[in-house]
């Protein structure tokens, strides 16, 4: 063990043995005094080196976090519960502070152990864990770290890793123990996000056998009771926040159209409401980013007018570079004069602000009531993202962020009976909202066969389910006894939705691997054409100059090679209007999924680009994934998906200049109407020869593909047929 005189007090204390210990090797005795002397001393127990400046600074803020007032208790806690319910306000310093309470209580480093702090969004994980590698003065990537899909920015060093909740679970599959782990964090157990609640009751599983793993379950608002219960009757602790009151305001009548009301209420405030920094809630990148366009364009015009103050607006959702994240802690921009009217902060934001980011010196909160949720309807198999009303709890929460540092006000763009009468109290668990396919892999990839009995929270529908195992058998994964196959566990290796890796461990055999590796990576990244409001024609043409008369997976693949070919340059992305960031994390993306493509060993081969099959055989391989996401053309002129028989419309930004008879797609969107997005064209032959089961017709409701498809199989039994006759003759 470490000399290091800080630590003297973890040594364990003579006459007791290494299992009197709660956690083992070290009896965690520490009292929140003793891990404060180890936090002020001059000495980074973690580093080994003198505490900076910077870092004593940030301390003196920590201090004042209301869950340090709770140290001791909840160190108590620790010591005496395998499971802690924590429920603390938001910015009340949870995420923050609560894993380096466990960190400085049991020296994980010393004994070869990690914490891990999931978080259900990708940008919760790497903006706190860079806030927490400034707080503990180490460097991000060392010592504390981060693991989001596609993104490991950890090392042999780190301790503290705060990471997706699918990450821990992806983990899961190849360490069923954790037990590289001696503690979880589970952060955000509101949100019940899908991979949240899978983990929860995999922890209660794991932590029957291993009594020194920690388990610490966190939120904002939490139906306390339920997951104290879930939990084998666990202690609460509670965190009473530092809010002060907010005021809300309701519109007398419903608005419109909620991104203009948003828009106009936010410049009102600008105008007329004392200091204070405004959060405004909207759905998505796009409205977002278009809000902050019209708000800076107003607000110069507000400026000019009326001499209002300057304003200073930001977007924030979860595909934005880090760097501009960071633009949230800002401070607000200074009056344009000394004296002058000061300047304000506007956060134009999902719902990230809602619980996983705090960002200080909001005052007033403008809530138009919806947000991007996932809805699932197992009858038809359709998954989609809808902007959808929010639940009261999710109000609330929303409206708190305008208390956190003086009385604030939140507005509402919903009438007070349409608060009462319309939204649901909590927002739904995701679980019963999703598609399962992946989970239900990730499941039987954790030998957890018996589902129906799995202890879920809150247990999937039974019809849904049954579509996950319905999906993972047609697909090869399960057998028909609903056993795991060895192309189910190649599957459940690649972090990817089960059509996808089914595409990419089938693409050897059409000789595409290459190509069917950047377009998996492709269709893993945010969307790589850009077309902003003020360009639209000059972007569309530029995609043309892309454009694969077969589809869209190829068209996007033409952009890849062209990016490659111009050596990834910046400035000919920009003039192309491409992503770069996205290009570049497709990239990365690819990259990683090649490696796993060499640990299977399978084959990275490509057909001539000469040959004539090449992107005939790029598509097959698309289809041997996605045979079940394929519509077919009805002599009406409109589309049916196959067996569900929905109606859907090509989406408008495909470059399929035709309407083909058959056309997969990679994802259906929900809308005022059923758009079907990034399709291809396939042959129907295709289809009966990578899915035969799950186009035996016998089994096909009516409707005119099927009668297309039948006519292929008889022409094909006719051929057969002929054929034999043929070498009868010929013997
Ligand atoms: P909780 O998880 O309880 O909502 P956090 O631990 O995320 O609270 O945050 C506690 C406080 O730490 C915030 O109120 C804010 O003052 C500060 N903080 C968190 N992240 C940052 C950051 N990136 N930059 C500056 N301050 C931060
Ligand atoms: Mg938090």
């Amino acid at each position: 063990m470490s000399e290091n005189p800080y630590l003297a007090h973890l040594k364990p204390s003579k006459g007791k043995s290494d299992k009197a210990g709660f956690h083992g090797l070290i009896p965690r005795k520490t009292t929140a005094a003793q891990a404060e002397a180890l936090e002020n001393g001059t000495h980074n127990p973690f580093t080994d080196r003198a505490y900076s400046a910077k870092y004593q600074k940030i301390l003196v803020g920590r201090r004042k976090l209301p869950v340090h007032a709770k140290r001791d208790e909840f160190l108590e806690l620790v010591h005496n519960n395998q499971f802690v319910v924590l429920v603390g306000e938001t910015g009340s310093g949870k995420t923050t502070q609560i894993p380096q309470f466990l960190a400085y209580d049991e020296l994980p480093h010393l004994k070869g152990k990690q914490i891990a702090c999931t978080q259900p969004r990708r940008v919760a994980a790497m903006s706190v864990a860079q806030r927490v590698a400034d707080e503990m003065d180490v460097q991000l990537g060392q010592e504390v770290g981060y693991n989001i899909r596609f993104e490991d920015n950890t090392s042999p060093k780190t301790f503290l890793k705060y990471m997706t909740d699918g990450m821990l679970l992806r983990e899961a599959m190849s360490d069923p123990k954790l037990s590289r782990y001696s503690a979880v964090v589970l952060d955000e157990a509101h949100e019940r996000t899908l991979s949240t609640d899978i983990l929860m009751g995999l922890l209660k599983e794991i932590c029957k056998t291993r009594k020194d793993l920690q388990v610490v379950v966190m939120s904002a608002t939490l139906d306390a009771g339920k997951f104290q219960k879930y939990f084998n009757d666990a202690p609460l602790l509670t965190v009473p926040g530092r809010t002060f009151p907010v005021e809300i305001f309701y519109t007398p009548e419903p608005e419109r159209d909620y991104l203009e009301a948003a828009i106009r209420t936010t410049l009102q405030i600008h105008a007329s409401e004392p200091e204070g920094d405004i959060l405004v809630f909207l759905t998505g990148e796009e409205e977002i980013e278009n809000a902050v366009r019209k708000i800076t364009a107003e607000g110069d015009e507000l400026i000019r007018s009326q001499n209002a103050g300057p304003l200073k607006v930001v977007p924030l959702y979860s595909t934005l570079p880090p760097s501009a994240q960071q633009r949230i802690f800002d401070s607000p921009p200074p009056p344009r004069q000394p004296g002058g009217t000061p300047g304000r902060k506007v956060v134009v934001s999902t719902n990230i602000a809602e619980t996983s980011l705090t960002i200080d010196g909001i005052v007033y909160v403008i809530d138009p009531g919806f947000a991007k949720q996932k809805v699932y309807n197992p009858r038809i198999r359709v998954e989609s993202l809808l902007v959808s009303p929010i639940s009261k709890a999710s109000a609330q929460q929303r409206a708190g962020r305008a208390g956190r540092t003086r009385p604030g006000k939140a507005f509402r763009l919903y009438t007070e009976n349409a608060f009462n009468k319309e939204l649901i109290e909590q927002t739904y668990p995701e679980i019963l909202r999703s598609n399962l396919g992946s989970v239900v892999l990730q499941l039987k990839k954790l030998g957890i066969d018996d589902l129906v009995h799995f202890d879920f929270m809150d247990p999937p529908a039974p019809e849904t389910l049954m579509r996950a195992l319905e999906l993972l058998n047609y697909l090869g994964a399960l057998d028909d006894d609903g056993e795991l196959t060895p192309t189910g566990e190649l599957m459940s290796t690649f972090p990817l939705d089960p059509q996808l890796s089914k595409m990419l461990i089938d693409s050897p055999k059409y000789r595409c691997s290459n190509e069917i590796l950047s377009i998996a990576a492709l269709l893993s990244v945010p969307q790589i054409f850009l077309r902003p409001n003020e360009a639209r024609k000059a972007a569309d043409e530029a995609k043309a100059n892309f454009a694969h008369a077969d589809g869209d997976h190829l068209t996007l693949l033409n952009a890849y090679h062209a990016y490659k070919t111009n050596n990834e340059d910046p400035k000919w992305c920009y003039d192309n209007f491409l992503n770069q960031r996205s290009l570049k994390s497709a990239d990365n993306v690819r990259q990683q999924l090649r490696r796993a493509m060499e640990n299977h060993d399978l084959d990275l081969v490509s057909t001539p680009f000469e040959d004539r099959s090449y992107y005939n055989n790029i598509r097959k391989a698309i289809a041997s994934g996605y045979f079940m996401q394929v519509a077919h053309l009805e002599r009406t002129g409109h589309y049916l998906t196959v067996k569900d028989n929905q109606v859907v419309q090509l989406h408008p930004s495909s470059c399929l200049d035709h309407k083909p008879e058959w056309a997969l797609y990679n994802e259906f969107v929900l809308t005022t109407r059923n758009y079907i997005r990034t399709c291809i064209e396939i042959k129907p032959d295709w289809l009966l020869d990578v899915a035969p089961q799950y186009y035996d017709l016998s089994n096909f409701p009516n409707c005119e593909g099927k009668r297309v498809l039948e006519k292929i199989i008889s022409r094909r039994s006719r051929a057969d047929e002929d054929e034999r006759k043929h070498k009868k003759r010929r013997t």
